[in-house]
């Protein structure tokens, strides 16, 4: 099937799931992105044919051919993004139909064929619904983190966008982020790497901008701190963004910058909930180029008040230290600010379908 049509999945339930004691034992502490469900979605794609043989079924390794083209060429992109528990037992999604949008965005950067977006959402219920046993309980912070993806694997190694892909979704319960409250992270302002250049696929979400990452993360944790910031690759001089978050700035007066959407950063999805949110609560929000220099003279003078980075995986975590190859600063002392905070609390509410949802952002399964 190809345009909008739905999709139907052919269901092939695990045979052997893990048993329920032994998932009760996983659940207990799975960390981040080592546990998986018992199963998976599967998509295919061929030029001329369209999207086939959807499937849910038992989560496996896929087979691939050395000659794939993924393996040679990185035509791959990804999406991440959770299901909650419910405060009354039922399941949340928070705005997937912005992830699918954004998949198909990142697609259409990386030459991929588009997936209709009902069918990616409709690909995430499938393999919650098999899975649901697998979602952690809301109580604690854990979520159950969803992973779809989609590769080039056609069987050829020449330069070009492949004419076959698979669409692919697991699934992953982890535990909360920050167990025992929330802390401010220590960033590193990266002197020598840079993450997305003007024209390049800094806006799309595909595994190529990790692997170019990896370096100035690993650089980060060498000096100590937890994550990367990037700056832009022309001068030099602007906060991009994190290795994986959006950043804001809380200042004196009340208002709140984060830079602008000019295709190096990624559109996050928790960023642009943040712009609403804030706005909504009267802050000024401005999308707005902010220079590192301006970051360090406003921490100083302190008509900067708070810092803060965001993104599905930890929502809101607060900047307290920021290092760099001349020296560091604090940003406020170091502590989480009351902004970033009761931004997190609504957002985390929100998800969790403990709030009002004026924005109709939650999505029940
Ligand atoms: N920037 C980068 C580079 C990311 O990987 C992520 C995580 N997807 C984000 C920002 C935040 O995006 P979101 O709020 O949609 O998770």
């Amino acid at each position: 099937m190809s345009g909008g049509d739905k999709i139907d999945f052919e269901i092939r339930p695990n045979p052997a799931p893990v048993s329920a004691t032994d998932r009760a034992a996983l659940l207990a502490n799975p960390g981040f992105g080592r546990v998986f469900t018992d199963h998976m979605v599967t998509i295919r794609y061929a030029d001329g044919k369209g999207w086939y043989d959807a499937r849910v079924e038992a989560r496996a390794p896929i087979p691939m051919d050395p000659a794939s083209a993924v393996l040679h060429y990185a035509q791959e992109i990804f999406e991440g993004m959770k299901a909650y528990r419910a405060a009354d037992g039922g399941v949340t999604m928070f705005r997937p139909y912005a992830n699918a949008a954004r998949f198909n965005t990142s697609a259409a950067r990386m030459a991929m064929p588009a997936l209709p977006e009902q069918t990616f959402v409709d690909s995430l219920h499938r393999l919650i619904e098999i899975d649901r046993e697998w979602i952690p309980d809301g109580d604690d912070g854990g979520s159950l983190y969803l992973r779809p993806f989609m590769f080039a694997s056609e069987v050829f190694l020449g330069v070009r966008p492949a004419n076959e892909y698979l669409y692919s979704v697991i699934a992953s319960p982890v535990g909360a982020y920050f167990s025992g409250g929330v802390k401010p992270v220590t960033v590193w302002v990266s002197p020598d790497y840079t993450r997305a250049a003007p024209g390049g696929t800094g806006a799309a979400k595909c595994g190529g901008n990790y692997a170019a990452s990896l370096a100035a993360q690993a650089e980060a944790l060498e000096h100590g701190c937890d994550q990367v910031v990037f700056l832009d690759a022309v001068e030099r001089r602007f906060v991009d963004e994190l290795g994986g978050m959006n950043v804001f700035f809380v200042y004196d007066d009340g208002s709140i910058a984060t830079p602008p959407l000019t295709g190096t950063i990624l559109p996050g999805i928790t960023r642009e909930s943040v712009l609403t949110l804030a706005a909504a609560a009267g802050h000024r929000v401005e999308e707005r180029p902010v220079t590192f220099d301006e970051w360090r003279a406003d921490a100083a003078s302190g008509r900067l008040r708070e810092v803060f980075a965001c993104g599905t995986a930890a929502v809101i975590t607060p900047i307290g230290q920021v290092r760099f190859p001349d020296g560091e600063f604090a940003v406020a002392g170091g502590e989480p600010g009351s902004v970033t905070m009761a931004l997190r609390q609504q957002l985390v509410d929100l998800q969790r379908g403990k709030a009002e949802d004026p924005h109709d952002w939650v999505h029940r399964v």
